[in-house]
């Protein structure tokens, strides 16, 4: 059997497997991201917990290795177009290349929300479909559309960044890109958490104890949450709009908050969607942890990029 190598870079946190075919991850491991440190800690990182990997599986033959990273990577060049500041120094990194010549085996790289979506599309709830648009929701607001397997990553690799078309509810906010009225400074994380502050709430500790006040009474904290909700879901209706996907799959750390949010999202989206689309499936993602690993190994073994990869 011939096993790739997976690898979830994120921010805080890079995890990575080794990936049977069919997209079984039969071990795991991972350490904190050396963001502060820079980019050279960070590939050194993944080169050691790819080795460590390999080394647990002796006689083992591994095709390559796939790498979904924070930030914009190109997919053609393998280097990372832009990122910020969570990763300090990471823009211009020549990810692919790096990691190649080290490992001593071919090497793929994609964005990690654009590794989840072909995971999840690929391996995942959307196994078996043809038009697959994935959202992931949580700190930021981000996915992709993934069709027969293969993910769409547009001209710079940049496609999916959903969180970044206007909504009316984000109206005057500023963005984290720069610009205003974004849906990702409404619906995100962080928004709901800021928008409850904005509108008086005493300072909680994070997003999560916003949904506990919620179902505790408070009508602020389910105020801003079903705004945040709504905004998401007249979003994912206008997409399925635009692209009338056999299946929608919503992840993300706000899509495991519960029902009062996943169901605000839901009637929206259908409330949005033309007549003919309202009845499009939405379902949540189904590999949990294991998604961009899954979807970053699966980048070796199958075309689920457009783009060639350098052998
Ligand atoms: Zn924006």
């Amino acid at each position: 059997m011939t096993f790739t190598l997976g690898v979830d870079l994120g921010g805080t946190k890079i995890a990575a497997g080794l990936v049977a075919p069919g997209g079984v991850v039969t071990r795991r491991m991972s350490a904190p991201t050396p963001a502060a440190e820079g980019p050279e800690a960070i590939l050194q990182t993944i080169v050691d917990l790819a080795t460590s990997l390999t080394d647990h599986a002796p006689g083992t033959v591994i095709a390559g290795c796939g790498i979904g990273a924070a930030g914009v990577i190109d997919p053609v060049s393998r280097t990372v177009q832009f990122a910020t500041n969570s990763l300090p120094g990471w823009t211009g990194t020549r990810l692919g290349a790096e990691i190649e010549r080290r490992l001593g085996m071919p090497v793929a790289t994609v964005n990690d929300v654009h590794a989840h979506a072909i995971g999840e599309a690929v391996h995942g709830a959307g196994r078996g479909e043809r038009t697959v648009l994935v959202i992931a929701a949580g700190t930021g607001i981000g996915g992709a559309l993934v069709v027969d397997g293969v993910l769409q990553a547009g001209r710079h690799g940049a496609a999916g960044h959903y969180g970044h078309v206007p909504a009316a509810e984000a109206a005057g906010l500023a963005c984290t890109c720069g610009g205003t009225g974004h849906l990702e400074v409404i619906a995100s994380g962080p928004a709901i958490l800021q928008a409850y502050l904005r509108r008086g709430g005493s300072e909680p500790g994070d997003t999560q104890e916003i949904f506990a006040r919620a179902d505790a009474g408070d009508d602020v904290a389910a105020e801003v949450i079903n705004i945040a909700a709504t905004a998401l879901g007249r979003s994912i209706g206008g997409l399925i709009n635009s692209v009338d996907p056999d299946l929608v799959i919503v992840g993300g750390g706000l899509a495991a908050a519960g029902p009062r949010w996943w169901n605000t999202v839901e009637s929206h989206a259908r409330a949005e969607a033309m007549g003919l689309l309202a009845g499009c499936r939405i379902v949540p993602t189904s590999l949990g942890a294991d998604s961009a690993i899954v979807g970053a190994a699966s980048l070796i073994t199958t075309t689920t990029l457009l783009a060639p990869i350098t052998l």
